[in-house]
Parts: structure tokens; sequence; C-alpha cells
């Protein structure tokens, strides 16, 4: 499987200009090659193919007088950057022409030097270094000090170099880990991801939101709110917005790293996990689906299914419209909507008594052994799950993919 093993890096004053450089490079080469595509579109004529823009906005532009300083960091930077836009209007007509699943794919847009995140990308061809004395060679860049939190498994295949919303520098290197099966253990686990808490486990264990998180929330709601009334344009205002974005890593910190202690101990106890797939589930499509996604479930869920693929663990999502509240999960009676402030309820039939999110965890386990037992035998696990998405930049102490 491959994953992605993230590090802080501390460049020094010299290193984070050759940074910024770079950044800024890899973005102009995305610019250019972006507005090449559009022009052409607009124009009417065909659409640019990689060799093409790659030479148009590399190797040409190199030679021009206004882009002479492309020159002066790694051509791989400048490839990757274009790699990316590739990838972006592939994913864009793949959606469009509907052999993507899933959410609509909006076209490529420009970069700018005010986005929040910053990345480049040097691959095996950019010949980076890991060194002797621990720091990371970067072509161009000079060598960086890097806090090894953890060991890589494996030679690196790539590194993507980030700076994020408070100025702090990462590494992020793409890992090939083998898989490492668990022994087998009895346990089966279904899981409801609910409002009041953070998750409800079929064995009846209720999983709340850490105290950290909760009060990293609290106190990122209260800079955003004094951050509204600082007056446009004042130093007050820069210096609080500087405080929202610390905040805000903050609470992403806390709760990735919850999820993933969290998601590391259910796959571990258990032989499989269902979840209820956020997609179908009723919560998703109404008004509470901001805060639903806010909680961060669909990380969490994620970091299950890899974790699952990694350790021999069975994993599914349920993605029935089955009304898992409106079931009792002791003898499969269906008793009707209840509005969401009943939190316990008796069922008329067999008079067992029933606590709602309890009781939908239970129907999601009876409806995943269904389906498993359906499945069996026809049964394929991907045997490559890529890193996910989020995983990305993930922060100095935190370990994506420890179990
Ligand atoms: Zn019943």
């Amino acid at each position: 499987m491959r994953l992605r093993y993230s590090f802080r890096l501390y460049p020094t004053l010299g290193q984070q200009q050759a940074l910024a450089r770079a950044f800024g490079c890899a973005r102009v080469v995305f610019n250019d090659g972006l507005r090449a595509r559009q022009d052409a579109h607009a124009a009417g004529q065909s659409y640019i193919s990689d060799v093409e823009l790659s030479k148009r906005v590399i190797t040409a532009a190199k030679r021009t007088e206004e882009r002479a300083w492309l020159g002066e960091v790694s051509a791989v930077v400048l490839q990757q950057a274009l790699a990316d836009l590739n990838t972006a209007y592939r994913n864009f007509f793949a959606s469009l022409s509907g052999r993507r699943k899933g959410r609509k794919v909006a076209p490529p847009r420009y970069r700018s030097r005010k986005d929040n995140r910053q990345t480049i990308r040097f691959t095996k061809n950019a010949r980076f270094a890991l060194l002797d004395n621990g720091r990371l060679r970067l072509p161009k860049i000079g060598d960086i000090e890097v806090r090894w939190s953890r060991d890589l498994p494996s030679e690196p295949s790539s590194v993507t170099v980030v700076k994020d919303a408070c100025g702090r520098y990462y590494a992020s290197f793409v890992v090939q880990t083998t898989d490492t099966p668990l022994p087998e253990v009895e346990p089966e686990v279904g899981i409801d991801l609910g409002l009041t808490s953070f998750a409800v486990c079929s064995d009846g264990t209720v999983i709340g939101n850490p105290r950290v998180l909760r009060r990293a929330e609290r106190r990122l709601k209260k800079a955003q709110k004094a951050l509204s009334r600082k007056a446009k344009g004042s130093r007050n205002r820069v210096k609080a917005r500087v405080r929202v974005a610390k905040l805000h890593a903050k609470v992403a910190d806390a709760r990735r790293d919850f999820a993933h202690k969290l998601s590391t101990r259910i796959v571990r106890d258990n032989q499989a996990v269902y979840v209820e797939d956020l997609c179908v589930s009723g919560l998703a499509r109404t008004r509470l689906a901001k805060s639903v996604h806010d909680a961060g479930w669909s990380a969490f869920v994620n970091m299950l299914e890899y974790k699952a693929a990694r350790y021999g663990r069975y994993f599914a999502r349920i993605g029935r419209f089955e009304p898992t509240s409106q079931v009792c999960s002791a003898c499969g009676v269906k008793d009707g909507p209840k509005p969401l402030h009943i939190r316990e309820w008796t069922c008329p039939a067999c008079r067992a008594v029933h606590d709602r999110d309890v009781n939908a965890a239970r129907n999601i386990l009876a409806a995943g052994r269904v389906d498993r037992l359906n499945a069996c035998g026809a049964q394929v696990r991907p045997g490559l799950v890529p890193a996910p998405r989020g995983e990305a930049g993930t922060h100095s102490k935190l370990t994506p993919a420890q179990v």
C-alpha cells in the first residue's frame, strides 16, 4: 500500500527564500499552462497536449526574458506543477463524461499567492536525498533540517514540501508499505456516526468528541468572531487572521490525531468493521450536513478503510437507504420515524428498550453481515489503496499510518 508520512521541516531563512521562489515558479507554470489551454479553447483550437504544453510553458518560456527566472528552480518542480494541472483536467473531463463517479469535479482554477497552502513536489528524478546527518537535500534549495518523528518504512518515491497557513513547513513522503495482517479476532462492529457523540458502536460503546478538540473548537469560534469585528486593512485584523489560522491548524491536528487513534483501535480490535455510507446516510442530506462534515467523519471512515486493508481486516460501507433508526435491532419490526430528540424507545413488538444510536449501530452491523455472507467467496479486496488525499500535509507529531 502507498501511504504518506509527514514530518516537520525547519528551513533556514535562506532556504525559506529558496522555497518561496520554488512555490512561486510552480504556481506561475501552473497558471501559464491553465491560461494557454483556456485561450486555445476560447479560440476554438484543440486541447493542448501535455508534451506540447510542457514545451511551451517550461522549455520555451525559460528562454524568454520575462520567464528566465524559471531556470532558478529544479525543473522537476515545474514539471510536477504541470502534472498537477494535467491531472486536474483529466479528472474534470472524466467527471464531465461520467467516467468518474462521485461528486462533480470543477475545471482547474488559477493558483494564488494568497492560497493558504503552498506545495511543490520532487520526484526521484529530481534526486532529492535523505542524508546521513538526518537532513533532507532538495535540489536548488539546500539541506533542510527535519524532525524525524518516526522511521520511514521504505525509500520514498516522492516528497511534497508544504507550507501551511500558519507558515509551518512539512515534508510529505510517499512510501510503499507492506501489508501486515494482524492475527484474526472474533468481534465485528457496526458504527453509527452520531450527532451528540462522535460515534456509537454496536457493542454499546459511545465515543464522544475529545475534550482537547472541543476546547480548540470553542477557541476557534471566538477568534473567528473577533476577526469579523476588526476593521478591514487594519494591523489588528492581520493579527486576528494569523490567530484564526493557528487555531484552525490546532483543531485540524487534534481532529486528525483523534481519528487516527480511534480508527487504529477499532481496526485492531475487530475482524470486520461496518459503517453507514455517509453519502447515503439520512443526516448528510439534511440541514445538519455541515456539522456532519465538520465532525471529520469522512476522514475517519477513510482511515478505517485503508487501515483495514493494510491489516487484513474486512471493511464495508453500508450503502442502503435503510432507516437504521426505525427498525428494532432485536426483532426487526419497523416502528416508523422518530424525531431526533427521542434518544430512547421501546419496541412495540418485543418490548426491547433501545438507545437510538446503539440500535442504529446494531442494524448497521446486521446489514453488513448479510452483505458479507452474500458476497462470500466472491469478495475481492483491493490490494492497493492509495494514500488518502486528506493525509497530505499531516502534521508534526501525528502518525498517519501507525497501528
Ligand atoms: Zn423488537
